[in-house]
């Protein structure tokens, strides 16, 4: 059976009031699925009451959007990933667009950041994807090869095996635009290959999401396309019943 994984990231939207009245309205409407995984990414301060809302329920796992990538220290504003397991994150976001651009997040913090999160017990959940002119300069698949190859490189194979990849086109993220399926596919199939090359045939298990601008319309094509196991979703994914009506597609 076809494993599909749909994510939300609520980037700095829905603080513990509004993530509790989210999840209970969430489990009225969304029914567990085989084969389905759903994934939460709230602020850091909703990941302590979104864990606990949704505790019943091992087939929607919460994560946190963001870790530094030390243990523990004088980081005043920052949140290590061993916190957000602790306030119930199993999975951790790294190397979102808005961190590599708006943050000016570097490759190498990117890999710090994958290890520091395995060494707490945290997925990783990577983000690679190219801007508008690395796109118009025909260098998708090299940047994300780079960004990729940067930063599972400090991983052993068996927790590298173990994370998850969002594509996620830069040009796509909140702009209203959406890569059609073929390009999402074309970009799939090229990392695909390329953790191959890393990984060995085991990483065709590795599940690769496709991010930037999914919604109601567009998830089940997106969906239908070859190499995509899944959904990355920012603005849509903030009312209850537009996500469960993203979650739920066939
Ligand atoms: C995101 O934040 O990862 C994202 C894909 O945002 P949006 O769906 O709003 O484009």
């Amino acid at each position: 059976m076809t494993r599909r994984i749909f994510a939300a990231n609520w980037k700095m939207h829905n603080g513990p009031s509004d993530a509790r009245e989210f999840a209970r309205s969430f489990l009225k409407l969304y029914a567990r699925r085989s084969g389905r995984s759903i994934y939460i990414f709230p602020p850091a301060a909703s990941l302590a009451v979104l864990s606990e809302e949704l505790r019943d329920r091992p087939d929607i796992q919460v994560g946190v959007q963001n870790i530094h990538w030390e243990d523990k220290g004088a980081f005043t504003g920052e949140t290590s990933a061993s916190i957000a397991r602790d306030a119930g994150a199993r999975v951790a976001l790294v190397g979102h667009s808005e961190r590599r651009h708006v943050f000016g997040e570097t490759d190498e913090q990117t890999a710090l950041k994958c290890a520091a999160a395995v060494r707490a017990g945290l997925t990783p959940m990577l983000c690679v994807g190219e801007l508008l002119e690395e796109r118009e300069a025909g260098s998708t698949e090299d940047v994300v090869v780079r960004q990729l190859r940067a930063a599972l490189k400090d991983l052993e194979p068996e927790s590298a095996l173990s994370a998850m990849i969002a594509y996620e086109p830069v040009w796509a993220i909140g702009t209203g635009r959406t890569a059609t399926p073929r390009d999402a596919s074309t970009v799939h199939a090229a990392i695909r290959r390329e953790l191959q090359e890393l990984l060995g045939d085991k990483a065709a298990k590795l599940p690769i999401l496709y991010g930037g601008n999914v919604n109601k319309g567009n998830v089940a094509e997106l969906l239908a396309a070859d190499h995509v196991d899944g959904v990355l979703v920012g603005g849509a994914s903030l009312e209850a019943s537009g996500w469960a009506a993203i979650a739920g597609t066939e």
